[in-house]
């Protein structure tokens, strides 16, 4: 691997919280897969947007309700260039990937899910794609149906032909995993899927912080990411959905915006995407994402998958020379995500430890329980890049955790 693909000290330069020292060393930040840190044009957008534009969205005649509808709705057409999305109408703002996933499982779900039918999913899922699911199917008398995942961390993809039955209403599956780092192979599922005129929702919450993304290229019907992790603000997040199946669905929370009449006896439902917005917006954290994507935009989302791949090949070498130390999810085709267990060390211990020496990784279920089962941990420790990581970074976290070897020694 060549190496970063951009200026990396710059890039780390524009991210001001990096700058600190925590627990009298300089902080080591290895936990963006939980969220992203941001870019200093992100607070600055926010700033601006509140110092110069902040007003109410879509409903003033005055000039400040004009210039947030216009960042608002600017900030759409940002997100629709990033992931290639064909309309910007196909761009709905929610809070996150969690509620993206609620949003389709409150509309599509309700709208074609019914008893006897399945919903396949897979089993390297985040529970915010398991759990909506499951309430689903247990409202409609559905079934769950789970794509097996093999001892590398990859989705059993032999299994897929014989999952997708007449019976299946929906595929919903991540496209990254965030505890294996694994990347499936979307463009393939959803010629599968389609091929049996079933959906598919594809939930890419870490995948479009570490690749590009092009929604009509995968061909997928919808697709769910957070601006938290793609270096944006918490509170904001995306579901693209192809037009045409957003203008087949019932509307999700009901209020204002999302109307256009409202009497007494019956409501008229305002178009895609308002449709789908319910009350105020969040505006602010829309005007920052679309600061983040810009912001990637200028690094160019093929140097930062360059990036990644230079330190996740540079970790992989570093984390395997220690002795005792496992990788849990090895296969070939992943983003920078280590999760590792070491010796019998309990995660949180390993995680403690690292602490003391300003490093930030994450340990815990990773909101995957299922998959933990199935390699047979309860938790594991997981260090994740993201374009600002060094490997002076790696280093660091190599050095503490031979500490940590010491102490449990
Ligand atoms: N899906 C995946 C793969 C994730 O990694 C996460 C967050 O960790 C989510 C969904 C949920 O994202 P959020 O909590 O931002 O809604």
């Amino acid at each position: 691997m060549s190496g970063p693909g951009f200026d990396l000290a710059r890039v780390r330069a524009d991210f001001p919280i990096l700058r600190q020292e925590v627990r009298g060393r300089p902080l080591v930040y290895l936990d963006s897969a939980a969220t992203g840190q941001k870019p200093q044009a992100v607070l600055d957008a926010i700033t601006r947007y509140y110092t110069h534009d902040n007003a109410n969205v879509h409903r003033g005649v005055h000039i400040l309700s004009e210039r947030a509808t216009q960042a608002f709705e600017d900030a759409r057409e940002t997100v629709r260039r990033f992931i290639h999305a064909k309309d910007v109408r196909e761009v709905i703002f929610v809070r996150g990937t969690t509620e993206a996933i609620n949003l389709v499982a409150a509309t599509y779900g309700r709208k074609h899910v019914g008893p006897g039918d399945e919903v396949l999913i897979s089993a390297m899922e985040h529970h915010s794609n398991i759990v909506p699911w499951q309430m689903v199917c247990d409202a409609a008398g559905a079934k769950l149906r789970v794509i097996p995942v093999d001892e590398r961390g990859e989705l059993r993809m032999d299994t897929v032909d014989a999952l997708l039955t007449e019976k299946t209403r929906l595929l919903a599956i991540t496209h990254v995993s965030n505890a294996l780092g694994s990347v499936n192979p979307i463009k393939e599922l959803v010629a599968k899927a389609h091929a049996k005129n079933i959906p598919v929702l594809v939930d890419g919450a870490q995948s479009v912080t570490h690749f590009p993304v092009d929604v009509q290229d995968l061909g997928c019907d919808f697709y769910a990411f957070s601006g938290h992790k793609l270096f944006g603000p918490t509170g904001i997040g995306v579901l693209y959905g192809k037009l045409s199946m957003l203008e087949s669905l019932p509307p999700y929370q009901g209020g204002g915006d999302m109307i256009l009449s409202v009497t007494m006896e019956k409501t008229v439902y305002n178009r895609v995407p308002h449709r789908f917005e319910a009350g105020t917006p969040d505006m602010a954290g829309a005007v920052g994402l679309a600061a983040a994507i810009r912001y990637l935009e200028a690094v160019g989302m093929q140097n930062v998958s360059q990036h990644d791949q230079w330190l996740l090949a540079y970790a992989t070498d570093a984390l395997q020379s220690i002795p005792g130390l496992k990788l849990v999810g090895t296969a070939p085709h992943k983003t920078g995500v280590l999760s590792f267990t070491l010796e019998d060390v309990h995660p949180h211990d390993v995680g403690t430890i690292l602490d003391q020496e300003g490093i930030c990784i994450r340990t815990g279920h990773h909101c995957a329980q299922p998959l933990m089962q199935r390699f047979g941990v309860a938790a594991t420790a997981r260090a994740s890049l993201a374009l600002y990581n060094t490997r002076e970074d790696v280093d660091a976290l190599v050095k503490g955790l031979h500490k940590v070897k010491e102490v449990f020694a």
